[in-house]
């Protein structure tokens, strides 16, 4: 999951990516409401999470902007204003959810994979292809109820396969939604990722899960 976080107090954005990170997610930050646009408009995110008091504009404007260029992602409004109406015109204006600063984390959370899942219609928090199970709450991995011990690559990166289960993925898709602007080194490592992924997946079991689709990218499927 690839998040866009638009937030102009550094620190407050360096908090929640730093938290966000910790779960696994993938996060790029814009300090400015223009440059937030641009990174909307070049990747596919899986979720928007986005401030209203931004110095160059306003988070409202944005908003509406992401929705006129037809940028279907989830957007996750901030504010620290806390009137019904602030609310209203949020929602009004395209987002899907709201939360007013300040707020715990555990909250920001449950509403972010809330929102996360709303995005590919999911109930629940468990992805199942075959034996193999991810909890997204609590992040366990197992195969044929083995645990698997991943890094938090590995787990992201897995965790995207397996929502494509049974499509091709390709390497550009991967580089979009698990992968993020601070990661440049990505042709050179992905390979070794998959590569120590599948071999603790598939390892020492009957039927391999991931397979590659030679020139294309890679699929993981049921059988
Ligand atoms: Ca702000």
């Amino acid at each position: 999951m690839r998040i866009l976080l638009i937030e102009d107090e550094v620190k407050i954005a360096s908090f929640i990516k730093r938290g966000l990170t910790e779960e696994n997610y993938t996060v790029d930050v814009a300090n400015k409401g223009e440059d937030g646009l641009y990174l909307a408009e070049v990747h596919p995110y899986d979720l928007i999470i986005l401030d209203v008091m931004l110095p160059d504009t306003n988070g409202l404007l944005i908003c509406r902007e992401l929705r006129q260029k037809k940028i279907t992602a989830p957007i996750f409004m901030l504010t620290a204003r806390d009137s019904v109406k602030d609310k209203v015109t949020g929602l009004d204006a395209g987002a899907d959810d709201y939360l007013t600063k300040p707020f715990s984390f555990e909250e920001f959370l449950a509403r972010v994979r809330a929102l996360c899942r709303k995005a590919d219609r999911r109930k629940g928090t468990k992805l199942l292809v075959a034996d193999l199970e991810l909890d997204q709450l609590t992040h366990a991995v197992s195969r044929a109820g083995r645990q698997i011990a991943l890094t938090a690559k590995e787990y992201a990166l897995l965790e995207y396969l397996m929502l494509h289960a049974n499509e091709v993925v390709t390497r550009t898709m991967i580089a979009e939604h698990v992968w993020n602007e601070d990661f440049d080194s990505f042709t050179n490592v992905f390979d070794v990722y998959v590569y120590r992924l599948r071999s603790k997946i598939d390892k020492g079991a009957k039927k391999p899960l991931l397979h590659s689709v030679r020139g294309v990218g890679y699929l993981l499927k049921e059988g």
